[in-house]
């Protein structure tokens, strides 16, 4: 199940769903996306992992043949209450430890009864849980939640779905009948402490711009907005059409790692809104137009993203914000 959610990480739902069209189905947070990529002609199977807030959604996911997560006691009465063109499949969402989402564990057995009850709902229910601190490799909270998953299910039919990105790479034992993998697929890495590298991981997105000004600046001269970073000798300062407008993070400090032609610099001085600012000593013979890759294959998303104090999961859907569903 290839998680497409937020327009896919930001490359595009219906590109990536293209790209991806060897997976069994495709997982979105709600029935609005995943109505759109029924319109956009997407026929996989496709889960909304939010499931529905209203009737109409439930019309909408019959209509549409959209598979939904049950996570509320209240989405069950809106099934025992709604009587939709055919029966849904649902993915019965419980909690083991995550408290975000998810029916108490405890009593699996007795929300997919009353789910089975339904005309409104297939027999073939799938039960799933979702990992919280799977990116941490030596947290005990992940076999807790897996001992509490397997405790709650023993006896019960249906297939079963546990792991995301991390729980595909570092767990195993999590892997049952449905994998659920989101930010892998798109070459970035779970884990805060590795790169992607380490995982065989590939990039899929380049956030790049070319050169646009290039100039000599003298030892003691502030560089952009603030006045943040001093020249400490005389030294060539370039700058790049890329800034946060295109989801290159604001909170990049200086020293943060850019590509200038294939050499590595360093930003230097505040990110702009459509520019950054570069110190360009190491690179050799720079010309206006170079290309600059603010994050691809080096640097990875993964360290721009630690630089600037967040995730790599929150650099790409907000390089996305600004595409359409094809990624353009
Ligand atoms: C987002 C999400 C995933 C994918 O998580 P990644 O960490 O991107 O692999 C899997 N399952 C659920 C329920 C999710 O919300």
């Amino acid at each position: 199940m290839a998680v497409i959610k937020a327009n896919a990480y930001g490359h595009g739902a219906l590109t990536a769903a293209s790209a991806l069209s060897a997976a069994d189905g495709f997982a979105v947070a709600n029935i609005a996306e995943a109505a759109c990529l029924r319109d956009g002609g997407v026929s996989h199977p496709l889960l909304a992992l939010q499931g529905c807030r209203d009737a109409a959604e439930v019309e909408l996911a019959a209509a549409q043949d959209i598979w939904i997560a049950v996570q509320r006691p209240d989405q069950i009465e809106l099934l025992e209450q709604v009587g939709p063109a055919r029966p849904l499949r649902v993915w019965l969402k419980l909690n083991t430890g995550m408290n975000r989402l998810g029916l108490p564990a405890e009593d699996a057995a007795l929300w997919q009864e009353r789910l089975l009850r339904l005309p409104a709902v297939r027999e073939d229910i799938v039960l799933m849980t979702h990992l919280a601190c799977g990116d941490d490799r030596e947290n005990p909270a992940t076999q807790r939640q897996i001992i509490a998953f397997d405790h709650a299910v023993a006896g019960l039919a249906g297939e079963q779905s546990i792991a995301n990105s991390a729980g595909v790479l570092a767990f195993p034992g999590a892997h049952r009948d449905w994998v659920r993998p989101g930010i892998m697929l798109y070459g970035s890495s779970p884990f805060p402490d590795t790169h992607p590298e380490h995982e065989g991981l590939v990039p899929a997105m380049t956030v790049s711009g070319p050169l646009i000004a290039i100039d000599e600046r003298r030892r003691g001269e502030a560089i952009g907005y603030g006045g943040t970073w001093v020249c400490q000798e005389d030294m060539p300062i370039g700058v790049a059409a890329i800034g946060y407008a295109d989801g290159y993070p604001r909170h990049a400090p200086s020293g943060t790692p850019v590509l200038v032609n294939g050499r590595r610099a360093r930003l230097a001085g505040r990110v702009s809104m459509d520019m950054i600012t570069i110190d360009l000593r190491g690179v050799a013979r720079p010309r206006i137009g170079d290309e600059v890759v603010g994050w691809g294959a080096d640097p990875g998303v993964d360290e721009v993203a630690r630089a600037a104090g967040t995730i790599g999961y929150e650099l790409l859907c907000n390089a996305g914000r600004c595409l359409d569903m094809t990624g353009r």
